[in-house]
């Protein structure tokens, strides 16, 4: 059986970035720059007064200055500061020509005749002042393409004029939950039923990932039902199908998918959970779409989603096959894998602050009752990584887990 390894190396394989697609600035924010961006201006875009106060010469011994005008942000000065004068000035406003200092108007006395009188001693040349293209110069890259745009960068984008940008689109990911005894939320189950979680897990997941995501609801085990809704599902970057890909009479998933022109690329890999996952990609003219068919019990599901399907979507929004980062842990208990298939199993990671405490967070494995029990996943903060091989892990080794 494929390792998780080499499945997680297919799937990689197959995820290209999105075809980049020009978007308006306010529309960017999570996504990835797609080309280098340099700014139109230089900023500040003069040489600007970072207090309220006076412009004066820093040279100048005259404790007392004759203000000569009054000068706002978004105004511009009119006239040359000389020894003996000075300009009032606001944060933000341009410092006039002649003058070299910015004096705080709390260290500043108005006296009689449009005067004020400030210790000339203690003027320092440049003091409260940040130069024309001090932070940015005109021409200067101020955003490299694959930049993840968070609300700072938008601001320097804007900063620098661009109003729109080349970027690779939010992936389009849909959701489509199959089996016959699955009802929706608001239902009460009936005899033999339950209500659709992995749904609405998955639609979650999938929006933490910056992915737009569309809810197909949920399908029946039919063939002909599978098939409507999954061409539905095509016109998305990810397909997710939850259920349906096990070895029962009714798991119809795969030949359904094959049926539409879904290449199967791989079947079942040595994981647990999640062993029955199905990958496969659709090609139809210039659009991809990753397929992948996730174990219907829900912890299977949800660990097939971090390993595989996380990274998958960061590589198509353009951010590389990254997903949840590893983390170090020593576990509090002894523990005997069995092994046989890689397990990522629920785990509970206590908070460490770094300053109090540098050692390594303790680990521990909940006892979990299978792949059915949500109960114990939502108590767990990590999923441990354990190998093929059967070991035995002592109290107090060092192990490696997602946090989730
Ligand atoms: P399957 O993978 O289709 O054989 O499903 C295995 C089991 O997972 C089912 O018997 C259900 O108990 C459970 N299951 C399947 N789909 C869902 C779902 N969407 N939400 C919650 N549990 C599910
Ligand atoms: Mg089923």
């Amino acid at each position: 059986m494929l390792s998780v390894h080499e499945a997680l190396a297919l799937v990689r394989e197959q995820a290209l970035p999105l075809e980049p697609r020009r978007l308006a600035l306010s529309d960017a924010d999570g996504l990835v720059l797609a080309e280098d961006v340099a700014s139109d201006v230089d900023s500040p875009p003069h040489d600007k007064a970072m207090m309220d106060g006076y412009a004066v010469v820093s040279g100048d011994s005259d404790p007392a200055r004759d203000v000569i005008e009054e000068i706002a942000a978004g105004s511009f000065p009119r006239r040359r500061v000389l020894p003996g004068t000075a300009a009032r000035i606001m944060t933000g406003a341009p410092v006039p020509e002649g003058a070299d200092a910015v004096v705080p108007v709390e260290q500043t006395t108005e006296i009689s005749g449009g005067r004020v009188r400030l210790d000339a001693k203690m003027v320092v040349a440049r003091q409260h002042i940040l130069s024309r293209g001090a932070s940015i110069r005109a021409g200067d890259q101020i955003v490299r393409k694959c930049a993840v745009l968070r609300p700072i960068e938008i601001a320097i984008l804007a900063e620098g004029g661009r109003s729109t940008l080349l970027t690779y689109p939010r992936p389009r990911v849909a959701v489509l939950s199959t089996g016959n005894e699955l009802v929706p939320v608001d239902q009460r189950p009936g005899l033999g039923q339950l209500r659709n979680s992995n749904g609405p897990m998955l639609l979650a997941a999938a929006a933490g990932c910056q992915a737009e995501t569309i809810d197909l609801g949920i399908a029946r085990d039919d063939p002909g039902v599978l098939r409507e809704r999954i061409e539905q599902g095509l016109a998305a970057d990810v397909l997710i199908l939850s259920g349906g890909v096990s070895a029962g009479k009714f798991d119809l998933v795969p030949q359904v998918l094959s049926g539409v022109g879904v290449r199967p690329i791989f079947h079942k890999i040595a994981l647990r959970p999640g062993k029955p996952l199905w990958f496969g990609v659709r090609d139809g003219g210039n659009k991809r779409t990753l397929v992948f068919g996730l174990p219907g019990n829900p912890v299977s599901s949800f660990v097939g989603f971090e390993l595989f399907i996380r990274p998958t979507i960061a590589a198509v929004a353009g951010r590389g096959f990254i997903g949840r980062p590893e983390i170090s842990a020593r576990i509090r208990h002894d523990y005997q894998h069995v092994g046989g298939r890689a397990a990522f199993l629920p785990a509970r990671i206590s908070t460490t602050n770094a300053e109090t405490s540098p050692e390594l967070p303790d680990l521990e494995i909940l006892a979990w009752r299978g792949s059915a029990d949500m109960a114990t996943l939502a108590r767990a903060n990590a999923l441990i990584e354990l190998p093929v091989e059967s070991i035995r892990i002592a109290a107090g080794t060092t192990v490696r887990a997602i946090s989730i």
